[in-house]
């Protein structure tokens, strides 16, 4: 073929495929198929498709090519047509994978959209969509999964080959099995032998994976009633307490909705086996065996509820909103605004039975997985088994199963963080965004750089699905949107139950450190109602959006801030490990005392974070139980349960905690809430630090007496005047909206103008003055005064690279934002043509 072949020397080429290439060079209608390969590609790639094939190769499909040398891939047919390319010979694409399409249609189309709006190629739109367990190319890994399950009946003469190797050489790549098996398209047998689920692709997930079975109990179906439940209650009540509590227990557990195994039901009540095993003997209990990763739901029987007239009311505008009731043809997004524990959930509830009645699958996107658990466990009181969560912590393979079990059509309920879009469904009916605010539905690094709700508009166009953003404080863009008619709007305005919303107040650092009533960062205020709250058995969670223990050490004689050696940022210092670390690459050195500059030992500290908080609080109030939740603490997945679980067991008094503790968390017992500098997001130098501010200021708060008692929630800063804090005052989100949409047409920002950043970026400063320069003056030539820059960012250099970045602002009316957008992205090849060793990446609506 050509002079890669000896590199491919595994890969042996059947005859009948040459032949076919000598003879077709003057034969008609030669197909050529364009693939999208799992590379950060510009362009797809074109390929010839061998005679025999024709009739296979379909759009959707996995089909394996080889590019480079020696390296064969699984691409994605992208379009199939008979333009033979120009500049160069296409190669015959060696095999096809598939029987059927991997992706569908839909897919494809969202993939092109997203490539296209987001300035990236389809290759990088592949690479995040596809769990890497279906991108199998010639140095792809497998293992098998169990060698004592494997049915030896059930094997083709070509699998029972593979697996004989693989149990006497453990593993085996996609390379070496085409050379146990002579032909080249090994991808069929490998697909086959995971469907039968004998084999693993092999990433990290060996380690993670224990299909260890485990014992679990349910109640006997004659105690399932709730009636009978209470005789037995009252019957065991005085003869045998322990079986009491381990009921509780296991009531308590079986809210969640999971099977329940021995083990925890063991912990969570402290009672022993030998109780369980009485229970179960009595007939109480039934036990019975599940493998560890199968622990799906039960089908209990669901929760039933009534909503309130607020919520029925909701309802009912997005019913005809959605078309699904009334006398609307035409259907559109809603925009559900409820303020913090209005019961948006239980709308969502009624929304997603809607969906279900009509055969339909439910998306139900998350900003943060950390959120999931909680979620899933309110879903599965009423939808149990049907809800599943698909989850970047998954291994691969879990995430092929739920791929292939979606686009089957067996899933009917998914949540999801962003990347949950991408997910194959075959008849989406509705997506639900919670929280649809928050930046993190943003994907920041690498691209596509989505922003996931965006998405799921798109995405629910081209499944003619209905979409529901729900928020107490919605982004600028979706209210926008919303007044202008082009989405529904539904109101929550009450909190459920009828409690009220908490009183917030300002507490004034800089009158309190005048009158020096300012202790270690705490104003007089704040500790007052600290005091006030624990004594009367009631928690306190204290909001810090930084972590660490002081952001900088400033040398008292000199003035210098120690920074990091690869980024233009100051190092944070953590007391822990009296160490001084960079948050944006990850550098750290030692905390010598010594300033660096002028040799003084005199080093101050200026300002705080999560970490100092607590150490300041452990003198101030030492008999507090403080617990703090960052990054930091939560590494471990189980670490964030813990610190959660020990809140929600009142084991903790006081909970210091960055963003994390302002999401979506909901305890009962927290009735005050402190925000110990609302500064620093005031300050923060963007566009939207106004809005982060205040939706941030207001989720917190909302963290206040959520159930029987009105919260209250304590807000320190320096400029209690500010026209933001004094809308937060108020809870006044509308008043929020229309102070910051004045701003924002002034400015030149969304929603008004879309706005694109383009940052440069080279380790070489010479280069990049010098591109960026050139660069700036080619955008210049067509966006004229609509482009900033370039200019040094705020940050002005980052892990070595020194970057520059250029603003483009287009208004959103007039403009053919296609357009200008392919131009930018051609003068970006242009450069990127001309200067090696620099990156440019385009961000369009940045967050
Ligand atoms: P939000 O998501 O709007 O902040 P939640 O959905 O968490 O609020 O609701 C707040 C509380 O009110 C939760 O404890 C929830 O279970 C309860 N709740 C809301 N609506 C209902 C309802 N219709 N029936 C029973 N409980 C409800
Ligand atoms: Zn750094």
């Amino acid at each position: 073929m050509n002079s890669a072949k000896g590199n491919l020397a595994y890969f042996r080429e059947p005859l009948e495929l040459s032949l076919q290439e000598t003879f077709s060079v003057n034969a008609p209608a030669t197909f050529f198929v364009d693939v999208v390969l799992p590379l950060y590609l510009p362009k797809l790639f074109t390929y010839r498709i061998p005679e025999s094939m024709v009739e296979e190769v379909v759009v959707g499909k996995r089909v394996a090519v080889q590019f480079g040398k020696g390296k064969v891939y699984t691409a994605i047919v992208f379009e199939v047509h008979s333009r033979v390319p120009s500049d160069y010979e296409a190669k015959y694409l060696q095999a096809v994978v598939d029987e059927h399409p991997l992706v569908s249609d839909i897919q494809i189309q969202f993939w092109k959209w997203m490539a296209e709006y987001y300035l990236c190629s389809l290759g990088e739109v592949m690479l995040a969509a596809l769990p890497s367990g279906l991108r199998l190319e010639s140095e792809t890994r497998i293992v098998l999964r169990n060698a004592d399950e494997i049915n030896y009946t059930e094997l083709t003469d070509k699998e029972y080959l593979i697996v004989e190797a693989l149990e006497v050489q453990k593993e085996l790549t996609v390379k070496h099995v085409s050379h146990i098996l002579e032909i080249k398209n090994v991808y069929q047998v490998i697909r086959s032998l995971f469907l039968k689920e004998i084999i693993w692709v092999k990433e990290e997930l060996v380690q993670t994976y224990k299909p260890k079975k485990v014992e679990c109990v349910r109640l006997a179906a004659a105690y399932q009633q709730d009636e009978a439940m209470n005789i037995l209650m009252q019957l065991l009540e005085k003869k045998a307490p322990k079986q009491v509590d381990l009921l509780l227990g296991f009531w308590q557990l079986s809210r969640v909705g999971n099977a329940i195994t021995k083990s925890e039901l063991m912990k969570q009540t402290g009672c022993t086996a030998a109780v369980i095993k009485s229970m179960v003997e009595k007939g109480i209990f039934e036990s019975y065996t599940q493998t560890t990763d199968r622990l799906k739901a039960e089908d209990n029987i669901p929760e039933t509820f009534d909503l309130n007239e607020e919520q029925q009311a909701a309802c009912d505008t997005i019913l005809n909103d959605f078309a699904w009731q009334g006398v609307n043809t035409e259907t559109k997004p809603v925009l559900l605004h409820g303020i913090t524990s209005s019961g948006k959930t239980h709308v969502y509830v009624r929304m997603i039975e809607e969906c279900l009645k009509r055969d339909k699958q439910v998306l139900y996107l998350l900003p943060e997985i950390a959120l999931t658990g909680q979620i899933v466990k309110r879903l599965r009181k009423y939808f149990g088994s049907r809800v599943m969560v698909s989850h970047s912590k998954f291994n691969e393979n879990e995430r092929v199963e739920i791929w292939n079990r979606l686009s089957d059509g067996k899933i009917d309920i998914i949540i999801g963080a962003r990347s949950a879009i991408f997910l194959p469904f075959n008849k989406l009916g509705l997506i639900i965004v919670d929280e649809e605010h928050e930046n993190s539905y943003k994907q920041q690094e690498p691209a596509p750089r989505y922003h996931a709700r965006d998405a799921a508009l798109v995405l629910a166009k081209m499944h003619e699905a209905r979409v529901l953003l729900g928020s107490a404080t919605p982004s600028m863009e979706t209210y926008y949107n919303a007044l202008q008619g082009r989405y529904g709007l539904a109101l929550l305005a009450q909190r459920f139950g009828g409690v009220s919303v908490p009183i917030i107040e300002l507490a004034d650092t800089a009158y309190e450190r005048k009158v020096q009533s300012l202790k270690l960062n705490f104003t007089k205020k704040l500790l007052d109602e600290m005091e006030h709250a624990l004594e009367n058995g009631k928690q306190v969670i204290l909001f810090q959006n930084r972590r660490g223990f002081v952001p900088l050490m400033e040398c008292a004689t000199c003035g210098t801030i120690p920074k990091c050696q690869h980024c233009d940022i100051s190092l944070t210092w953590h007391k822990y490990n009296n160490t001084l670390k960079c948050h944006y690459c990850g550098y750290r050195e030692d905390m010598t005392g010594t300033c660096k500059a002028c040799g003084n030992h005199d080093l101050k500290l200026k300002g705080f974070g999560t970490e100092k908080i607590e150490e300041d609080l452990t003198t101030l109030m030492p008999n507090a139980r403080i617990a703090r939740l960052d990054s930091e603490t939560t590494r471990s997945k189980k670490g964030h349960e813990k610190i959660i679980g020990d809140l929600e067991d009142k084991k903790t008094d006081i909970l210091i905690g960055t963003q994390m503790v302002s999401k979506g968390l909901d305890f009962e017992n927290v009735t005050l809430v402190g925000i110990m500098n609302a500064d620093q997001l005031l300050h923060f130098p963007d566009f939207r630090a106004n809005e982060r501010s205040f939706q941030m200021l207001i989720q917190v708060a909302g963290r206040a007496g959520r159930r029987a008692t009105q919260g209250k929630v304590i807000i320190q800063t320096a400029l209690p005047s500010h026209p933001i804090l004094q809308l937060v005052i108020e809870h006044n989100y509308v008043g929020f909206f229309h102070h910051e949409l004045k701003e924002r047409e002034r400015f030149h920002y969304p929603p008004f103008y879309r706005v694109i950043r383009i940052m440069l970026k080279s380790k070489d400063q010479h280069i990049l003055n010098e591109a960026s320069e050139e660069y700036g003056n080619l955008l210049r030539t067509k966006l004229g005064s609509r482009m900033l820059g370039p200019e040094l960012p705020i940050i002005s250099r980052i892990q070595d690279y020194y970057q520059k970045q250029i603003l483009v602002k287009l208004e959103r009316e007039g403009t053919s934002f296609a357009s200008l957008k392919k131009f930018i992205k051609q003068q970006t090849e242009t450069i990127l043509g001309k200067h090696k060793k620099l990156i440019i990446i385009a961000d369009v609506d940045p967050y």
